[in-house]
Protein backbone atom coordinates (compact mmCIF):
# COMPACT_ATOMS: atom_id res chain seq x y z
CA UNK A 1 0.00 0.00 0.00
CA UNK A 2 0.97 3.64 -1.12
CA UNK A 3 2.35 5.84 1.88
CA UNK A 4 0.05 8.86 2.70
CA UNK A 5 0.76 12.03 0.81
CA UNK A 6 2.95 14.46 3.53
CA UNK A 7 1.51 17.97 4.28
CA UNK A 8 2.53 20.34 7.02
CA UNK A 9 2.39 23.80 8.14
CA UNK A 10 5.68 25.84 8.84
CA UNK A 11 6.28 29.01 10.87
CA UNK A 12 7.96 30.04 14.24
CA UNK A 13 6.41 29.95 16.74
CA UNK A 14 3.86 27.30 15.40
CA UNK A 15 2.73 25.17 18.20
CA UNK A 16 -0.20 27.05 18.97
CA UNK A 17 -1.34 26.87 15.41
CA UNK A 18 -4.71 25.13 14.55
CA UNK A 19 -3.81 23.36 10.72
CA UNK A 20 -2.85 20.37 11.57
CA UNK A 21 -6.28 19.61 13.50
CA UNK A 22 -7.74 21.54 10.66
CA UNK A 23 -6.49 19.28 8.15
CA UNK A 24 -6.75 16.46 9.64
CA UNK A 25 -10.09 16.71 10.03
CA UNK A 26 -10.45 17.31 6.32
CA UNK A 27 -9.05 14.01 5.71
CA UNK A 28 -11.03 12.34 7.45
CA UNK A 29 -14.31 13.59 6.12
CA UNK A 30 -13.03 13.49 2.56
CA UNK A 31 -11.40 10.25 2.86
CA UNK A 32 -8.23 11.65 1.54
CA UNK A 33 -4.48 9.77 2.50
CA UNK A 34 -2.88 12.64 4.31
CA UNK A 35 -0.49 13.09 6.99
CA UNK A 36 -0.32 16.78 8.25
CA UNK A 37 2.11 18.11 11.12
CA UNK A 38 3.33 21.21 12.27
CA UNK A 39 6.86 22.23 11.29
CA UNK A 40 9.09 24.62 13.21
CA UNK A 41 11.72 26.49 11.41
CA UNK A 42 14.23 28.30 12.64
CA UNK A 43 14.52 32.17 11.73
CA UNK A 44 17.19 32.01 9.56
CA UNK A 45 16.09 28.22 7.97
CA UNK A 46 12.92 28.77 6.35
CA UNK A 47 14.54 27.61 2.85
CA UNK A 48 16.57 24.66 4.37
CA UNK A 49 13.23 23.02 6.06
CA UNK A 50 11.83 23.38 3.00
CA UNK A 51 14.11 21.98 1.01
CA UNK A 52 14.36 18.91 3.41
CA UNK A 53 10.55 18.21 3.77
CA UNK A 54 10.61 17.91 0.03
CA UNK A 55 13.18 15.87 0.05
CA UNK A 56 11.03 13.77 2.65
CA UNK A 57 8.77 13.20 -0.04
CA UNK A 58 6.71 16.23 0.84
CA UNK A 59 3.66 17.39 -1.39
CA UNK A 60 2.83 20.93 0.06
CA UNK A 61 2.71 23.03 3.04
CA UNK A 62 1.30 25.80 4.27
CA UNK A 63 3.44 29.03 5.64
CA UNK A 64 2.49 31.04 8.45
CA UNK A 65 4.20 34.32 10.60
CA UNK A 66 6.91 35.46 9.79
CA UNK A 67 7.31 33.19 6.50
CA UNK A 68 5.38 34.35 4.10
CA UNK A 69 7.32 36.70 1.99
CA UNK A 70 9.91 34.11 2.05
CA UNK A 71 7.88 32.08 0.59
CA UNK A 72 6.97 34.32 -2.19
CA UNK A 73 10.74 34.76 -2.68
CA UNK A 74 11.21 30.51 -2.84
CA UNK A 75 8.98 29.76 -4.93
CA UNK A 76 9.45 29.13 -8.87
CA UNK A 77 6.18 30.02 -9.92
CA UNK A 78 3.04 31.87 -8.41
CA UNK A 79 -0.87 32.30 -8.97
CA UNK A 80 -2.05 35.52 -9.42
CA UNK A 81 -3.15 36.02 -6.35
CA UNK A 82 -0.39 35.55 -4.71
CA UNK A 83 1.89 37.75 -6.53
CA UNK A 84 -0.49 40.78 -6.00
CA UNK A 85 -0.28 39.85 -2.02
CA UNK A 86 3.17 40.10 -2.39
CA UNK A 87 3.06 36.64 -0.02
CA UNK A 88 2.50 33.53 0.11
CA UNK A 89 0.67 30.68 2.26
CA UNK A 90 0.51 27.67 0.64
CA UNK A 91 3.16 25.77 -1.23
CA UNK A 92 2.71 22.95 -3.90
CA UNK A 93 5.59 20.60 -4.58
CA UNK A 94 5.16 18.70 -8.05
CA UNK A 95 7.79 17.77 -11.02
CA UNK A 96 10.67 19.62 -9.00
CA UNK A 97 8.94 22.90 -9.13
CA UNK A 98 7.77 24.91 -5.89
CA UNK A 99 4.21 26.88 -7.09
CA UNK A 100 2.82 29.44 -4.86
CA UNK A 101 -0.31 30.56 -3.74
CA UNK A 102 -2.14 32.67 -1.24
CA UNK A 103 -5.73 31.23 0.00
CA UNK A 104 -6.01 34.14 2.52
CA UNK A 105 -8.08 36.56 0.36
CA UNK A 106 -10.42 33.81 -0.83
CA UNK A 107 -11.02 32.64 2.91
CA UNK A 108 -11.91 35.65 4.34
CA UNK A 109 -14.33 36.45 1.23
CA UNK A 110 -16.05 32.95 1.54
CA UNK A 111 -16.59 33.31 5.72
CA UNK A 112 -18.29 36.43 5.14
CA UNK A 113 -20.20 36.37 2.07
CA UNK A 114 -21.03 32.00 2.44
CA UNK A 115 -21.06 31.63 6.38
CA UNK A 116 -21.88 35.33 7.33
CA UNK A 117 -24.51 35.40 4.54
CA UNK A 118 -23.27 39.43 3.99
CA UNK A 119 -22.77 40.42 0.59
CA UNK A 120 -19.80 42.40 -0.30
CA UNK A 121 -21.57 43.97 -3.94
CA UNK A 122 -22.46 47.43 -3.54
CA UNK A 123 -21.18 48.30 -0.25
CA UNK A 124 -19.11 50.64 1.71
CA UNK A 125 -16.01 48.54 3.11
CA UNK A 126 -13.14 50.08 5.14
CA UNK A 127 -10.17 47.36 5.80
CA UNK A 128 -8.02 48.49 8.83
CA UNK A 129 -4.08 48.00 8.59
CA UNK A 130 -1.76 47.75 5.95
CA UNK A 131 0.71 44.89 6.68
CA UNK A 132 0.65 41.57 5.09
CA UNK A 133 -2.92 40.42 5.91
CA UNK A 134 -4.38 43.23 4.19
CA UNK A 135 -2.62 43.46 1.19
CA UNK A 136 -3.41 39.70 0.72
CA UNK A 137 -7.26 40.37 1.02
CA UNK A 138 -7.71 43.34 -0.93
CA UNK A 139 -7.70 41.73 -5.07
CA UNK A 140 -10.37 39.31 -3.49
CA UNK A 141 -12.21 42.08 -1.66
CA UNK A 142 -12.13 43.89 -4.90
CA UNK A 143 -13.61 41.37 -7.22
CA UNK A 144 -16.69 41.46 -4.94
CA UNK A 145 -17.14 44.94 -6.35
CA UNK A 146 -17.81 46.77 -3.52
CA UNK A 147 -18.52 50.88 -4.51
CA UNK A 148 -16.11 51.75 -1.82
CA UNK A 149 -12.95 50.16 -0.44
CA UNK A 150 -10.90 52.69 1.86
CA UNK A 151 -7.84 51.20 4.00
CA UNK A 152 -6.13 53.28 6.82
CA UNK A 153 -3.98 52.60 9.13
CA UNK A 154 -2.20 53.88 11.89
CA UNK A 155 0.36 54.40 9.85
CA UNK A 156 -1.25 56.50 7.27
CA UNK A 157 1.64 56.64 4.85
CA UNK A 158 1.73 52.93 4.39
CA UNK A 159 -1.99 52.95 3.80
CA UNK A 160 -1.55 55.66 0.78
CA UNK A 161 1.41 53.37 -0.69
CA UNK A 162 -0.69 50.36 -0.81
CA UNK A 163 -3.73 52.18 -2.07
CA UNK A 164 -1.61 53.36 -4.99
CA UNK A 165 -0.87 49.84 -5.71
CA UNK A 166 -4.62 49.26 -6.33
CA UNK A 167 -7.10 50.95 -8.78
CA UNK A 168 -10.28 51.82 -7.03
CA UNK A 169 -9.17 52.15 -3.44
CA UNK A 170 -8.00 54.94 -1.38
CA UNK A 171 -5.81 55.52 1.49
CA UNK A 172 -6.32 57.12 4.63
CA UNK A 173 -5.43 57.44 8.30
CA UNK A 174 -7.54 56.66 11.29
CA UNK A 175 -8.71 60.38 12.32
CA UNK A 176 -9.40 61.26 8.44
CA UNK A 177 -12.75 58.44 8.78
CA UNK A 178 -14.16 60.87 10.81
CA UNK A 179 -17.83 61.49 8.98
CA UNK A 180 -17.68 58.51 7.38
CA UNK A 181 -19.94 55.29 8.21
CA UNK A 182 -19.04 51.70 6.43
CA UNK A 183 -21.90 48.36 5.81
CA UNK A 184 -18.56 46.35 6.52
CA UNK A 185 -15.74 46.95 8.53
CA UNK A 186 -12.63 44.54 8.71
CA UNK A 187 -9.60 44.64 11.12
CA UNK A 188 -6.51 43.19 9.29
CA UNK A 189 -4.37 45.27 12.11
CA UNK A 190 -2.93 42.53 14.74
CA UNK A 191 -4.08 45.29 17.47
CA UNK A 192 -6.45 42.93 19.15
CA UNK A 193 -3.14 40.01 19.71
CA UNK A 194 -2.41 42.73 22.48
CA UNK A 195 -5.72 44.20 23.15
CA UNK A 196 -4.82 47.27 21.61
CA UNK A 197 -7.79 49.49 21.06
CA UNK A 198 -7.88 51.70 17.74
CA UNK A 199 -8.60 55.18 18.13
CA UNK A 200 -11.80 54.93 15.38
CA UNK A 201 -14.06 58.24 14.98
CA UNK A 202 -17.60 57.84 16.29
CA UNK A 203 -20.27 56.82 13.39
CA UNK A 204 -18.15 54.34 11.67
CA UNK A 205 -20.18 51.45 11.95
CA UNK A 206 -23.29 51.83 9.54
CA UNK A 207 -26.86 50.57 10.81
CA UNK A 208 -26.54 46.89 9.97
CA UNK A 209 -22.92 46.72 9.56
CA UNK A 210 -20.68 43.80 9.87
CA UNK A 211 -17.33 43.96 11.80
CA UNK A 212 -14.98 41.41 10.89
CA UNK A 213 -12.22 40.90 13.14
CA UNK A 214 -8.51 38.61 11.54
CA UNK A 215 -7.66 38.18 15.02
CA UNK A 216 -9.40 35.18 15.87
CA UNK A 217 -10.40 32.97 19.42
CA UNK A 218 -10.74 36.04 21.69
CA UNK A 219 -13.52 39.09 21.82
CA UNK A 220 -10.79 42.35 21.05
CA UNK A 221 -11.56 45.86 21.95
CA UNK A 222 -12.68 46.29 18.15
CA UNK A 223 -15.01 43.95 18.56
CA UNK A 224 -16.06 45.58 21.70
CA UNK A 225 -16.00 49.16 19.92
CA UNK A 226 -18.09 47.38 17.16
CA UNK A 227 -21.07 46.00 19.44
CA UNK A 228 -20.93 48.84 21.72
CA UNK A 229 -21.64 50.90 18.36
CA UNK A 230 -25.20 48.52 17.29
CA UNK A 231 -22.74 46.38 14.78
CA UNK A 232 -22.84 42.43 14.41
CA UNK A 233 -19.34 40.99 15.02
CA UNK A 234 -16.92 38.22 13.76
CA UNK A 235 -13.67 37.31 14.51
CA UNK A 236 -11.21 35.30 11.95
CA UNK A 237 -11.91 32.19 12.55
CA UNK A 238 -13.93 30.93 10.07
CA UNK A 239 -11.33 32.89 7.64
CA UNK A 240 -8.64 30.71 9.51
CA UNK A 241 -11.21 27.44 8.30
CA UNK A 242 -12.00 28.68 4.98
CA UNK A 243 -8.29 29.48 3.97
CA UNK A 244 -7.54 26.02 4.79
CA UNK A 245 -10.11 25.02 2.88
CA UNK A 246 -8.48 26.59 -0.38
CA UNK A 247 -5.20 25.09 0.60
CA UNK A 248 -6.85 21.71 0.89
CA UNK A 249 -8.44 22.33 -2.67
CA UNK A 250 -5.42 23.19 -4.41
CA UNK A 251 -4.02 20.14 -3.23
CA UNK A 252 -6.17 17.57 -3.42
CA UNK A 253 -8.96 18.90 -5.93
CA UNK A 254 -11.68 18.36 -3.33
CA UNK A 255 -13.61 20.77 -1.38
CA UNK A 256 -14.24 19.93 2.20
CA UNK A 257 -17.41 21.28 4.18
CA UNK A 258 -16.24 23.81 6.66
CA UNK A 259 -19.05 24.43 8.58
CA UNK A 260 -18.68 20.88 10.76
CA UNK A 261 -14.77 22.37 11.44
CA UNK A 262 -15.16 25.77 12.47
CA UNK A 263 -17.80 24.19 14.93
CA UNK A 264 -15.43 21.96 16.82
CA UNK A 265 -12.87 24.33 16.76
CA UNK A 266 -15.07 26.45 18.86
CA UNK A 267 -15.80 23.96 21.78
CA UNK A 268 -13.43 25.11 24.29
P1 LIG B 1 1.69 42.77 10.11
O1 LIG B 1 2.66 42.75 11.23
O2 LIG B 1 2.17 42.65 8.69
O3 LIG B 1 0.82 44.15 10.17
C1 LIG B 1 0.29 44.58 11.38
C2 LIG B 1 -0.72 45.70 11.12
O4 LIG B 1 -1.38 45.98 12.36
C3 LIG B 1 -0.12 47.02 10.64
O5 LIG B 1 -1.03 47.65 9.77
C4 LIG B 1 0.02 47.80 11.96
O6 LIG B 1 0.00 49.21 11.79
C5 LIG B 1 -1.23 47.35 12.67
N1 LIG B 1 -1.17 47.48 14.13
C6 LIG B 1 -0.47 46.70 15.00
N2 LIG B 1 -0.70 47.11 16.27
C7 LIG B 1 -1.55 48.18 16.20
C8 LIG B 1 -2.16 49.02 17.17
N3 LIG B 1 -1.93 48.87 18.47
N4 LIG B 1 -2.98 50.01 16.75
C9 LIG B 1 -3.21 50.18 15.41
N5 LIG B 1 -2.67 49.40 14.44
C10 LIG B 1 -1.84 48.42 14.83
O7 LIG B 1 0.63 41.61 10.45
P2 LIG B 1 -0.28 40.81 9.42
O8 LIG B 1 -0.85 41.79 8.47
O9 LIG B 1 0.45 39.64 8.90
O10 LIG B 1 -1.43 40.21 10.37
C11 LIG B 1 -2.43 41.04 10.96
C12 LIG B 1 -3.37 40.19 11.77
O11 LIG B 1 -4.17 39.35 10.94
C13 LIG B 1 -2.68 39.25 12.75
O12 LIG B 1 -3.24 39.48 14.02
C14 LIG B 1 -3.00 37.85 12.28
O13 LIG B 1 -3.21 36.99 13.37
C15 LIG B 1 -4.29 38.07 11.52
N6 LIG B 1 -4.47 37.08 10.44
C16 LIG B 1 -5.54 36.20 10.53
C17 LIG B 1 -5.75 35.25 9.55
C18 LIG B 1 -6.92 34.31 9.68
O14 LIG B 1 -6.96 33.31 8.93
N7 LIG B 1 -7.88 34.60 10.52
C19 LIG B 1 -4.87 35.13 8.38
C20 LIG B 1 -3.79 36.12 8.36
C21 LIG B 1 -3.62 37.04 9.38
P3 LIG B 1 1.37 50.06 11.55
O15 LIG B 1 1.67 49.92 10.09
O16 LIG B 1 1.00 51.45 11.92
O17 LIG B 1 2.42 49.46 12.43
Amino acid sequence: MAAPDRYAVVGNPISHSKSPRIHTLFAAQTGEDITYEALLAPLDGFAAAVRDFIAAGGRGMNVTVPFKEEAFRLAHRLTERARTAGAVNTLSFACDEILGDNTDGAGLVRDISANLGVAIAGQRVLLLGAGGAARGVILPLLAERPIVLIIANRTADKAYDLASKFPGTSGSGFADLAGQSFDLVINATSAGLANAELPLPAGLFAPGCLAYDMVYGKETPFLEQARAAGAKGADGLGMLVEQAAESFFVWRGIRPRTDAVREMLRRP
